[in-house]
């Protein structure tokens, strides 16, 4: 299978001297559910925001679909992001919008959000939103607004906000961390469906009993990666 993303000797040293990434090499293919498991602090949410840029990298490369993502600039930045799905413990969610709106949001490849807020977007746009709420269970919740949803529907609205612009990789940190355990696993049973449907996913965690979830686990501690 195809490699959507890979890392090589990745390191990231941040400005207060903190050591997050120490020489990480490792490759997701096509298709993979892939679950990385670490304890607070061992650098989890610093690999995740590598992939997208969201932080810059002291060394090494990273590949985002046979780019290497710390040479994207500008345009070619934001064409690279949309190719990443974010689903986030907190579902980070726009509560003032209507769970639609949220959806769109997710085009925006976490720019230009003014765009977003008026509403810019054609009838095709909502239109496949529409549909991916649907399919998430929560098409009679559109034009609510996100804070009327409960937990586990947070995160469904998020986990339609990563798909709306058909992601290679869908990255999740922590997905049901701020969820009980059997909507904790509803997310779960969802990130296994849309594996089995061909999506990529990367899921960052603490927890060993969610890390199972996934087919292959890979360990990071202190910085540093381990495959089973
Ligand atoms: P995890 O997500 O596994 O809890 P993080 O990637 O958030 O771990 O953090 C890894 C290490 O980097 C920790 O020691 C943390 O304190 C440090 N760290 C994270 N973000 C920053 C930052 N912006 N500036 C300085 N140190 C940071
Ligand atoms: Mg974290």
């Amino acid at each position: 299978m195809e490699s959507i993303l890979k890392f090589d000797n990745v390191s990231k040293h941040y400005p207060n001297g903190v050591h997050a990434l120490k020489d990480v090499s490792f490759e997701v293919r096509e298709g993979e559910f892939v679950s990385v498991i670490g304890p607070s602090g061992s650098g989890k949410s610093t690999l995740l925001r590598a992939i997208n840029r969201l932080i810059p990298i002291s060394g090494g490369t990273v590949w985002l679909d046979g780019q290497a993502v710390s040479a994207q600039r500008g345009t070619a930045l934001r064409q690279l992001r949309r190719k990443v799905g974010m689903i986030f413990q907190n579902y980070n969610l726009v509560y003032s919008l209507s769970v639609l709106q949220n959806v769109l949001h997710g085009r925006l490849g976490y720019m230009g959000g003014l765009k977003g807020v008026f509403g810019l977007y054609s009838e095709a746009d909502k239109q496949e939103g529409l549909d991916l709420l649907k399919e998430l269970g929560l098409e009679e919740f559109a034009y609510n607004r996100a804070s009327d949803l409960s937990g586990g529907q947070k995160q469904r609205a998020a986990v339609a906000r990563a798909l709306i612009t058909q992601p290679r990789l869908v990255l999740a940190d922590e997905p049901t961390g701020a969820l009980d355990s059997k909507t904790g696993r509803e997310v779960l049973d969802f990130l296994k469906k849309l594996n089995r449907e061909g999506n990529t996913i990367v899921m960052i965690t603490h927890d060993l009993s969610v890390a199972e979830h996934a087919k292959r686990v890979v360990r990071i501690v202190d910085g540093e990666l381990y495959e089973n």
